[in-house]
C-alpha cells in the first residue's frame, strides 16, 4: 500500500530556498496554508522539491480531475503541442476548438441547441455570463448569494460574497448586484428549519427583494453554485434549486449555474445541477474541464447567445491544447472517472459521517461524489467557528503528508483527484482523523 513518505522535516531546504525566492518576487495576495513546493504528480500523488511524497486531497483546488499527469491526457496535450499550439478562435477557426464545442453542447444539460464562448478561467467565464445575460435582456441588475464565490475580476468579484478581506478596498464594484442568504440549512440566516422553513430563502427575494430593493423586470441574471464551494462546501436541500428556476421563469430573469467548482463529474454527476433535475439557461465551466490546463467555458442556448461579432471575444481562449486536453478529460470522465467519483464519495462520506457521530466538534458533513465538507466547531451546541484549529488541522496533515485545503470560515474540504482508489482514499482519511484527534486533544 503506498503511502505519503515524509523524509525532511517540512519544509525542507530546498523548498525553504524556494520560498525565500517565492516570498521577495512572488504578489503577496495569494493565500497559501502551508509551505508545499510541489515538483512533479502523479495520479493522487505529488512529490516536493525534496522529495516528499504527498497524497493530494486538493487536486489543485478541484482542478486535476483525472489525476496529476494522465497519460492520455500528457498524450493528447503533447501530440497537440508538435501540431498547433496557438491560433486565436477569435479571428481563425480550428478544429480542436469546434469538436470541444460540439461535445459540450452535448453534455451540459438542456438539449444540443448551444452555443459556446471559450476563456481562460473561471472568472472570465463568469464575466461572459454576466456581459452575456445583460447584452441578450437589456437589463442591467444582478442577483447572487452571500457565500458565493464567482472570482476575482471586478465583474465577477461584484458577485462574490464570500470572505471579506477578497471584496476589501476594491470599490467601487457593480453597484447593480444583490446579495440574498443562500440556503445555508447548517446556519440558517432565518433560523428555520428544512423542510418546515418552506424555503423562506426564496420566498425573501419574492417578497422583499423584488417589492423592495430591486425590481425584477430589471434583473439580467440570478447567479448561484449548486454546492458553494469557496463559501465552505454548502449543499443546499433538495427543494432550493428547483424554487430558483421557477422564480426565475416566473420574472423572466436568466439562472446561471456556475458549475466552475462543483462541474465535470466531481459530484457524481457530469455537473451539480444534475442532482435536482433543474436546467439552467446559461452554465459557467472551468476547474476540472482540462484536467489542468487554463480553460473557461460559457455555455448558452443558441436563443440566449445571440450577440453580433465584436461584442465579446479573447485572443487565448480555448487554445487548442487546452481544447484537446478538454475533450480527453471528458472521454476518461465519460468512461468510468464520473462513476468512480460517485462510488467513493459514497465511501467517504460514510466514514466522514461516522467520524461526526464520534466528535463533537465535528458540526457538520455535507457534499456529493468527491466534493465533501466537514465544518469544525467548537461544539454541536454553540456551532462556534473554529478557524485557528482548522487552519491547524490542515497544517498537522500537511506534515503528515496529506494536501487538504480549507473552504469557508471553518470547513475543510476534500477533493481528491476523482482516480483515486479506495486504499489512497483510507490512508488520507486516516490522517485525516489523526490530525483531527492531535488538533482537538480528542
Ligand atoms: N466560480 C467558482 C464556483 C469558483 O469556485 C471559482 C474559483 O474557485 C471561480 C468561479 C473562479 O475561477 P478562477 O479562479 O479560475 O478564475
Amino acid at each position: 500500500m503506498q503511502k505519503p513518505k515524509i523524509i525532511t522535516a517540512l519544509p525542507g531546504p530546498k523548498a525553504r530556498a524556494f520560498l525565500k525566492r517565492d516570498s521577495k518576487y512572488i504578489s503577496p495576495s495569494y493565500t497559501r496554508s502551508y509551505p508545499a513546493v510541489i515538483e512533479t504528480g502523479s495520479g493522487v500523488w505529488v512529490t516536493d522539491v525534496d522529495g516528499n511524497i504527498f497524497l493530494d486531497f486538493s487536486a489543485g483546488i478541484a482542478v486535476v480531475a483525472t489525476g496529476h499527469c494522465h497519460p492520455a491526457v500528457v498524450k493528447a496535450i503533447s501530440e497537440q503541442a508538435s501540431k498547433l499550439i496557438h491560433m486565436s478562435g477569435t479571428d481563425f477557426y480550428y478544429p480542436y476548438q469546434i469538436e470541444l464545442a460540439e461535445k459540450i453542447a452535448e453534455i451540459v444539460p438542456g438539449g444540443k441547441n448551444k452555443k459556446v464562448f471559450f476563456a481562460n478561467s473561471g472568472a472570465e467565464s463568469v464575466e461572459c455570463a454576466m456581459k452575456l445575460a445583460r447584452y441578450h435582456q437589456r437589463r442591467p441588475r444582478y442577483l447572487a448569494f452571500t457565500g458565493s464565490f464567482h472570482g476575482r475580476t471586478f465583474g465577477a468579484l461584484s458577485l462574490t460574497a464570500s470572505k471579506i478581506g477578497q471584496r476589501k478596498y476594491f470599490a467601487p464594484l457593480l453597484s447593480e448586484v444583490t446579495h440574498v442568504p443562500y440556503a445555508y440549512c447548517y446556519r440558517c440566516p432565518f433560523h428555520l428549519e428544512y423542510p418546515s422553513c418552506n424555503l423562506g430563502c426564496v420566498k425573501y427575494i419574492d417578497d422583499v427583494i423584488f417589492k423592495k430593493i430591486a425590481p425584477p423586470e430589471e434583473i439580467a441574471a440570478l447567479f448561484f453554485e449548486p454546492i458553494q464551494g469557496e463559501g465552505g462546501y454548502v449543499v443546499p436541500p433538495r427543494g432550493f434549486i428547483p424554487a430558483l428556476r421557477d422564480l426565475c421563469s416566473k420574472y423572466d430573469i436568466l439562472l446561471v449555474d456556475d458549475e466552475v467548482q462543483s462541474g465535470m463529474g466531481r459530484t457524481g454527476k457530469m455537473f451539480a445541477i444534475e442532482h435536482y433535475s433543474t436546467k439552467a439557461d446559461i452554465y459557467c465551466i472551468a476547474k476540472g474541464v482540462a484536467s489542468g490546463l487554463p480553460l473557461g467555458i460559457c455555455v448558452a442556448n443558441s436563443g440566449i447567445m445571440d450577440w453580433p461579432p465584436g461584442s465579446h471575444a479573447s485572443t487565448f481562449g480555448g487554445n487548442p491544447v487546452s481544447c484537446v486536453a478538454a475533450s480527453k478529460t471528458i472521454e476518461l470522465l465519460e468512461n468510468g472517472i464520473i462513476d468512480n467519483a460517485a462510488k467513493l464519495g459514497e465511501i467517504a462520506m460514510a466514514r466522514l459521517k461516522s467520524l461526526e457521530t464520534h466528535y463533537d466538534f465535528i458540526g457538520d458533513v455535507r457534499g456529493k461524489g468527491l466534493m465533501i465538507g466537514v465544518e469544525l466547531v467548537a461544539d454541536a451546541i454553540t456551532k462556534e467557528p473554529v478557524k485557528d484549529k482548522r487552519d491547524a488541522v490542515v497544517y498537522e496533515a500537511f506534515e503528515e503528508g496529506l494536501l487538504l485545503l480549507g473552504a469557508g470560515e471553518t470547513s475543510i474540504r476534500f477533493v481528491p483527484p476523482m482516480i483515486i482508489n479506495e486504499e489512497e482514499l483510507q490512508v488520507g482519511l486516516d490522517i485525516f482523523e489523526k490530525s483531527l484527534k492531535k488538533i482537538f486533544k480528542a
